[in-house]
Order: structure tokens, then C-alpha cells, then sequence
């Protein structure tokens, strides 16, 4: 009896520590955004200790592989190698990798198919000239508090909570490599499935969420199903969100490469602010109460979508290019625009850096940017269209609004 009564014991312990998982967020944010981290770049000494930690957390909350083991490799061209080594020989080619785990279904027929949750777990190691930093400060820190340890914890905490209450599809989480790159990672993750990509359900990206502010979340791709739009209202209005919603399934971040394979996508952000691919993108500028408000939204949204009896039927949304921010162009206006594409009449400005031309010119942060050199601005992709037939030196004259108010304005390059 003595012996029962310790075994029994010893289960109930066991069960007490994996309910209680000794996983927080806001300890998350500040382990994968610490100095000793150095900013995650990948395949360094920091990369190596993100992953280890996710691999960790996933071990902790009783979640299977997906492949042989949590880790997936991933080969990326490290454009810094350039600078140190002869230029005839190419960008190098190294290795970082993806942490993927899942949680089986509990039904016969609908474990086969799956939600895949995810979140870009790499970020600007210590900035320079080649990394898309958008700071002076070269060889700092980038910590990427927000981008995107912000995702990856709110992933983990759902990863937490679905590990104990499972659905009936199975749910696969990932904190993906080499987004920065060029989303290596979740393509080269849609590459090994062990199944066929059609057999994926719906794709949940978390990319910069932990700035909310005025409970003002972007959620994007919300046109690429059929039931996307009412899914994600129908469980907003217990957490008063305010939704800004944007149909398209792409934008530079990973559920884009999912979105190329027909899956419809859920794309989760709070925006970019002036911290955004600086040194100060840090764990004390988070919002963590706000990451815990958009984990418990998201998991009823993920909670419905894994146990809803149809799946949703994919739809293409309008814009086929992708990555337009990430393109070089010979001319900038010294602005970070709205990839979300929230607003309807035209570009959005979410950041005006100080001293660049549209700065010089007079634009603020927020300001909309409707025509440029008489030609409508309609979205990022039009923006980018006008600009690439602009020539360095050149001035611009530009229509933008401001609060309702339109104003023109010269923009010398
Ligand atoms: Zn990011």
C-alpha cells in the first residue's frame, strides 16, 4: 500500500510539474533577447541556445517530434561571409535549424490533418551594414525583444495550453530559422513535410506581437479562406480587440511561404514602432500583459479551427508578388511602410526615420501616402512600383494625408 501510495504520489507530482511547466513569457522574452543571446544570428553561438531553449520548453510540455528529432536543418547563403572571404568565391553556405514538435489529434480520421503554429525565432545579430538594421549603432546587440521573441514565446504559451487540451486535428509548432533571410526556413520546412501540404488545415504566424497598444491588433490574411474573416471577429469581441484586418496571405514573413502552397494563413502582429531593427528592441519595451490577452484569443481561434467539423476552403487573395519591402530599390524615401496594408486609400507610413528625405520633407510617422509624381498609391506593391522608376537625386512631389487633411509635399531624394 505504502509503495501505491508513493507511486500514485510520485504520478501526481510528475502531472503537477507538467501542468505547471515552469514556462513564462515574460521569462522567455528576457532569456531570447539577452546579451548572451547576442541576438540570435543564425548558425552562431546565440542561434544555438535558441534553439536548445525551444527544444527544452517543447520537451517540457510532453510534445512528440514531428521528424526524427525536434531540430530540422537549414541551409542559408550568409551574405557577411562576403566581406571576410574573396568575393569569387560567394556568399558561404551555413547551417541553422527550425525546432518543430507536434501534438497528436485525438480523432481516427482528423489527426491526418493539421494547424501548423509558428513564429520566426532569428534575428539581426549584431546588425552592419548588410543585416537590414536600421541603426547607425553597427556591432550592438539587436535583440529582437519584439522580433520576434515576442512570437516565439506567444507560440510556446499556446504549445503550453493545447498540450493540455487537445483537439481533434493535430497542431504542429515551430519557431522558424532564417526568416530574415529570406523565410528559408518555412520554406525549406514545407519542403520535408512527411506529408502532403494539402493535409495542412490553416497556418498561425506570430511575428512582432508584443507591442499592443489601445488593444489595436493587425490580423493579415483574413481573405485567403472562406471562413477566415468571421473566424477571427467572432472571437475578438471577448477580448475587445480592435481588429485592423487585411486580406492578403502576403507579406515578408513565414506564413507567405505557406500561402504560396495554397494554406490558408492567419498572420498576428501589433506592428513595427520606432524600436523596430534597432539595438532598442528590447524586453523592457514589451507589453507582456498583452501577449498574454492575444495568446488566449488566438487559442480559441486555433481551438476552432482544430476541431471544426469542415475545413476551410483556401482562396487566393488579389497580390501575387511577394516580399516587396525586402526588394532593392535605387531610391528611398527614408520611410518604414505599412506592409499589413490596413489602411484602404493608400500607403501608410509606420515610420518616418529622422533626416531622410521624406522626414526633411515634412512626413511624419502615420502620415498616408495616396499619390506620388501624380500616380496613385494604392498599396505597397504600387509604392514600390513608382519608386523603382525613380532615379537617385530626383524630386518627388507627393500627395499624403493626415488626419483626414490631404497635403502636398516635395520630397527631395
Ligand atoms: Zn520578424
Amino acid at each position: 500500500m505504502k509503495k501505491l501510495l508513493f507511486i500514485l504520489f510520485t504520478i501526481f507530482s510528475v502531472n503537477l510539474y507538467s501542468q505547471n511547466k515552469e514556462f513564462n513569457i515574460e521569462k522567455s522574452i528576457y532569456y531570447l533577447a539577452s546579451d548572451q543571446l547576442e541576438g540570435r544570428f543564425p548558425s552562431t553561438n546565440g542561434d544555438t541556445l535558441a534553439v536548445e531553449f525551444v527544444e527544452n520548453v517543447f520537451k517540457d510540455f510532453n510534445l512528440q517530434p514531428l521528424f526524427n528529432s525536434f531540430f530540422q536543418e537549414v541551409v542559408f547563403k550568409d551574405i557577411h561571409s562576403l566581406s571576410q572571404n574573396s568575393k569569387q568565391a560567394g556568399p558561404k553556405s551555413k547551417l541553422s535549424r527550425n525546432v518543430v514538435a507536434m501534438i497528436q489529434g485525438s480523432d481516427p480520421v482528423l489527426k491526418n490533418e493539421y494547424i501548423v503554429i509558428g513564429a520566426h525565432l532569428d534575428h539581426l545579430g549584431y546588425g552592419g551594414p548588410m543585416s537590414g538594421s536600421r541603426s547607425k549603432d553597427i556591432n550592438k546587440v539587436h535583440y529582437g525583444a519584439d522580433d520576434n521573441a515576442s512570437g516565439v514565446a506567444l507560440m510556446l504559451d499556446l504549445a503550453r495550453k493545447f498540450s493540455l487540451n487537445p483537439t481533434k486535428r493535430s497542431i504542429i509548432f515551430i519557431a522558424f530559422a532564417c526568416e530574415e533571410k529570406g523565410l528559408n526556413g518555412s520554406k525549406q520546412f514545407l519542403e520535408a513535410l512527411p506529408f502532403e501540404t494539402k493535409k495542412i488545415v490553416a497556418m498561425l504566424n506570430f511575428d512582432m506581437v508584443g507591442k499592443l497598444k489601445n488593444n489595436n491588433l493587425t490580423v493579415g490574411g483574413i481573405k485567403t479562406s472562406n471562413k477566415s474573416e468571421k473566424i477571427v471577429k467572432k472571437y475578438s469581441y471577448k477580448y475587445n480587440l480592435n481588429l485592423k484586418l487585411s486580406k492578403s496571405g502576403v507579406a515578408p514573413s513565414d506564413h507567405a511561404s505557406f500561402y504560396a502552397k495554397y494554406i490558408p494563413v492567419f498572420y498576428f502582429t501589433t506592428g513595427a514602432d520606432s524600436t523596430y531593427h534597432t539595438p532598442m528592441d528590447k524586453p523592457e519595451n514589451i507589453n507582456y500583459k498583452g501577449i498574454e490577452l492575444l495568446s488566449s484569443y488566438t487559442f480559441d481561434i486555433a481551438n476552432d479551427l482544430a476541431n471544426r467539423k469542415t475545413k476551410l476552403k483556401f482562396r487566393k487573395t488579389k497580390d501575387t508578388k511577394s516580399n516587396p519591402v525586402k526588394s532593392t530599390l535605387k531610391v528611398s524615401l527614408g520611410i518604414m511602410p505599412d506592409v499589413t496594408g490596413s489602411t484602404d486609400d493608400g500607403l501608410k507610413a509606420e515610420i518616418v526615420s529622422k533626416d531622410k528625405p521624406a522626414d526633411k520633407a515634412g512626413m511624419i510617422n502615420g502620415d498616408i501616402i495616396i499619390e506620388l509624381n501624380g500616380k496613385k498609391v494604392k498599396d505597397i506593391y504600387a509604392y514600390m512600383d513608382i519608386l523603382s522608376k525613380i532615379e537617385p537625386k530626383s524630386t518627388i512631389s507627393a500627395k499624403i494625408k493626415r488626419e483626414g487633411r490631404i497635403k502636398e509635399i516635395q520630397i527631395k531624394l
